[in-house]
């Protein structure tokens, strides 16, 4: 009983083949998770349907009695599972919840630090190719070439020489804790503002695995869809005295109509998040990434920093002479996908690069434990070390497809998706 087949087959073909593809690859791209159905089911709701410009109680539209209650109990979800005082939910997704603080923060031309793209930091933290980098001055700070560690006293020597407005802090490729007091301490020294982007660990510090930014920066960013395993989307954080300017940025300042069909899914996902069940998952994260970098050790492979704190482990490939484009092409043959990155210091360009990205996030929400992972990295080690070897490719796919099979898709299958 779908309603595509009989209006879309062309798109229901290609929703039944991702579909397809999700249950019979092995997900490994850092950033990727499974929703749960319920997640899924808010977002194919009638909420869609609902224009709700401004805030509840505030909106520019009638008809938002029911949606007002969805947007409060997703602000107040938020700021419970985190501990902070005011959220902003509204953000259609990471980037734009980060240009939300910019917005509310500084002027064009205003200073900010943040972390190099090269190094594991975001796009919208200051590179020059996106808003960010063109709007702001940008001071990027990295890693240091012996420990591939963030460089917190070249931090510290930046912010004293530059004064930036604001202090950009988090990653996308980075796999150790990040020391947010020590961020903050440079912060007040220079009396700059701290924004926290989690949107890579916001799962982990949800669920108890990574320290809580939230009593370090005035502004904690995020997305939902990473290890916080929501819908596709952002959110903000912030103190209560920086809540006006902050609400004034996402809207008007730069969103129109809030997505209520997404906003319903993410307040699902804050409160899946709280339960003791999700700790669980976060701590099984993180000790599933554990166990896939040691093997990957073992197997003779170089991690970036010597392992990993978190969901996520970048892999030096030059020992195997293959590049990260070549690996993630022979690995995605196999059924493993995941995706190329650029490590500290790469000779490579970006587009070819030394590296590639694991992260544990959507096979732990499979079910997979430091079992799987183990024999995981070993048929990663395997694909790249066999590489020009068709019928060990085969052998290698054939395990993939066996493994994925016995942990099914966890959000199991819509109407359009069961065909
Ligand atoms: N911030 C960080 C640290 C990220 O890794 C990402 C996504 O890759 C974003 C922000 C942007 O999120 P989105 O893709 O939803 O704009």
């Amino acid at each position: 009983n779908s309603a595509l087949a009989a209006t879309d087959p062309e798109i229901l073909r290609w929703i039944r083949e991702e579909h397809r593809r999700q249950r019979e690859t092995l997900e490994l791209i850092a950033s990727e998770n499974f929703t749960s159905a319920a997640v899924l089911e808010a977002m194919g709701s009638a909420l869609t349907n609902k224009y709700a410009e401004g805030y509840p109680g505030r909106r520019y539209y009638g008809g938002c009695p029911f949606v007002d209650q969805v947007e409060e109990l997703a602000r107040r979800r938020a700021c419970a599972l985190f501990g902070a005082e005011h959220a902003n939910v509204q953000p259609h997704s990471g980037a734009q919840a980060n240009m939300a603080v910019y917005f509310a923060t500084l002027e064009p031309g205003d200073t900010i630090l943040g972390m190099n793209l090269a190094h594991g930091g975001h796009l919208t933290h200051g590179s020059p190719v996106n808003f960010s980098g063109q709007l702001y001055r940008v001071v990027a700070y990295g890693v240091d070439p012996e420990t591939e560690r963030i460089d917190y006293d070249e931090v510290a020597r930046l912010a004293r020489e530059h004064r930036p407005k604001l202090i950009v802090v988090g990653a996308s490729a980075y796999p150790r804790v990040i020391d947010f007091a020590r961020f903050r301490a440079i912060a007040d020294e220079v009396g700059a503002k701290v924004m926290v982007d989690m949107a890579h660990i916001a799962g982990l510090v949800a669920g108890g695995a990574h320290p809580n930014p939230v009593p370090y920066a005035e502004f904690v960013t995020s997305t939902t869809h990473k290890t916080l395993r929501g819908p596709r989307g952002g959110f903000v954080l912030c103190r209560e005295a920086e809540a006006k300017a902050l609400d004034k940025a996402v809207f008007p300042g730069m969103q129109g109509g809030p997505l209520m069909h997404v906003i319903a899914a993410k307040a699902v996902c804050f409160h899946e998040a709280a339960q003791p069940a999700f700790r669980e998952y976060a701590r099984q994260v993180v000790a599933n990434a554990r166990a896939l970098a040691e093997t990957l050790a073992a197997e003779g492979l170089r991690l970036v920093s010597g392992g990993t704190d978190n969901h996520l482990m970048l892999v030096d490939l030059r020992s195997l002479g293959v590049t990260g484009r070549e690996a993630e092409q022979v690995l995605e043959r196999v059924g493993i996908t995941v995706n190329k990155n650029a490590i500290p210091f790469d000779p490579q360009p970006p587009m070819v690069t030394s590296g590639i990205r694991l992260g544990t996030p959507a096979l732990t929400t499979r079910g997979m434990r430091e079992a799987e992972m183990r024999e995981i990295g070993q048929l990663i080690a395997a694909a790249l070390r066999h590489r020009d070897e068709p019928a060990e490719l085969d052998r290698i796919a054939d395990r993939v497809r066996e493994l994925a099979a016995a942990f099914p898709h966890p959000s199991g299958a819509t109407a359009a998706e069961a065909g």
